[in-house]
């Protein structure tokens, strides 16, 4: 099958979030089962382009009511099979794309010329398309910047060569929709009737990832149960109905964890490898991890670790909201120690800065730090994750790899990838909660804890399970693969 990823963010070209990385996996899990894949992106100022190969001749996109020309380039994605290595192709614009920034920069997060600057460039797929005279079975878009490719692809573009491609759109994250003056509208070269047929409509303004959940053949999110919880107003962000009328087509599909990357056996950023064989090497990750975190060094003295953007998203203000946030008490009042690693907004930088003075049993880093982040996945034995929506969620499967028991909140895909603890029967891989409260996550903080002490024996056998469980890109690009094929029996 030929599929050919539409998107705005690639791992490792372009990156600020989740997407970035989903598509590299993806594209590479797919070559690897016999696929021919390629990417398309914008060629972003940051992006070297230097070592790349320039196509001959300029292309002409047709935008505006003209044409707009543009430059490509193109390199092979690092990671590819040797034998089916994946081609990235870059969109060269200097007045969309030559400039700081993927979408914007902290003094103007959102580019003003966006809904032209990715307009442009889902046009440029097309056209990209009959220049290599390379085309697609699937066209496959990611999140609202080029939620534009399965809209042209039906109204206007689905002809001569690309008659038969089908278009797939996934959803990674359905708080960003690409909502702009409808004004931006003819820069698409459709006609008006399109805006409502495609219902780009949206309080009189233009929804870009509403016409693409309209428009695409098949869609889907990062797993099986956000799609479910997208339906309902409670997690739609306004666009529950348009999911629920599109229900027959829109699938769940858990993302994969990088094995390359994240195995406790291979993984050169903690002390000693270790696995469900021997796992001497965690014990010593937990003593580096105390020491990195300046807490006293006690083997039998449980951890929590966690690391998180610091956004409402993921739950900061019930756990450190002044004056009502969990984690002072339940530091203060259990024997546990807590680590977090994290940016995000400045009151709660500054809070948890100010709870790691006041406390000396929480420690807290505010940063951005890979490596950090694996020595916290392995010295911890339980990782805290109380978000209040998540699409996937990488951390918690992170943390099963890693034999440390994730604590979170049962939604979105933490509800597919964690299993509760039983006592009964000793069963489960976590610990979880439903409501979002402080009292909720130190109850729940307060039963792993207990557990840590009173059926220690439990604790292991959950480790071991959840270092079994397969989180692999394989089984997902599998899915994936499912998916394409349904469209085009
Ligand atoms: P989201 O994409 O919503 O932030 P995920 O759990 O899906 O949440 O993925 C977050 C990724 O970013 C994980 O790989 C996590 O380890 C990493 N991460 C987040 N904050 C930091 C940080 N301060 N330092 C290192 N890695 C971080």
């Amino acid at each position: 099958m030929k599929i050919l990823m539409a998107t705005s963010e690639t791992v490792p070209f372009a990156k600020t979030g989740g997407l970035a990385d989903a598509v590299s996996a993806l594209s590479l899990s797919l070559a690897k089962l016999g696929h021919e894949v390629a990417v398309v992106m914008p060629r972003y100022y940051s992006i070297d382009r230097s070592k790349m190969i320039q196509l001959e001749g300029a292309m002409g996109v047709p935008v505006g009511g003209g044409e707009v020309w543009c430059a490509v380039y193109k390199t092979t994605l690092p990671g590819s099979p040797k034998k089916n290595p994946v081609t990235v192709y870059f969109i060269d614009h200097e007045i969309f794309f030559g400039r700081e920034g993927i979408y914007g920069t902290p003094a103007e997060p959102d580019f003003l010329d966006n809904p032209r600057r990715f307009a442009f460039f889902s046009r440029a797929v097309f056209q990209l398309c009959r220049k290599i005279s390379w085309y697609p079975d699937i066209l496959h878009a990611h999140d609202w910047p080029s939620a534009l490719v399965p809209v042209l692809l039906k109204y206007g573009e689905r002809r001569g060569e690309i008659a038969h491609t089908k278009s797939v759109l996934t959803i990674h994250n359905l708080g960003y929709q690409g909502i702009y003056s409808r004004d931006n509208f003819p820069f698409l070269n459709l006609g008006w009737n399109v805006f409502y047929e495609a219902g780009f409509e949206d309080w009189n303004m233009m929804n870009f990832l509403k016409a693409g959940i309209n428009s695409a053949d098949k869609l889907n999110t990062v797993s099986p149960n956000y799609a479910e919880e997208t339906k309902t107003q409670a997690h739609g962000f306004r666009l529950d109905g348009v999911l629920r009328f599109r229900s027959g087509d829109y699938l769940g599909i858990l993302n994969g964890i990088d094995a390359d990357i994240w195995d406790p056996a291979h993984d050169l950023a903690i002390p000693k490898p270790y696995s469900v064989k021997d796992m001497s090497g965690k014990a010593e990750a937990k003593a580096a991890l105390q020491k990195e975190f300046n807490l006293p060094v006690e083997p039998d003295m449980p951890i929590i670790g966690m690391i998180s953007r610091l956004t409402e998203q993921k739950g900061v203000g019930e756990l450190f909201g002044p004056g009502y946030g969990s984690a002072f008490s339940f530091c203060r009042d259990m024997k546990i120690q807590f680590v977090l690693l994290g940016s995000g907004e400045t009151w709660c930088e500054h809070e948890v800065m100010n709870l790691s003075t006041r406390l000396t049993n929480f420690s807290a880093k505010v940063g951005y730090n890979e490596g950090l982040s694996h020595l916290i996945e392995a010295g911890s034995d339980f990782f805290l994750m109380p978000s209040r929506y998540e699409p996937c969620g990488l951390n918690q499967m992170y943390s099963l790899a890693y034999g440390t028991l994730p604590i979170v909140r049962r939604t979105g895909g933490l509800a597919d990838t964690v299993e509760n603890y039983d006592e009964k029967t000793g069963g489960g891989t976590g610990f979880m909660f439903d409501d979002l409260t402080p009292h909720a996550i130190y109850d729940t903080v307060g039963w792993a804890n207990s557990t840590y002490y009173d059926r220690r024996e439990h604790i292991e056998a959950m480790r071991i399970r959840g270092m079994k469980k397969d989180f692999s890109w394989k089984k997902s690009a599998a899915a994936y693969t499912a998916m394409y094929e349904s469209l085009l029996k």
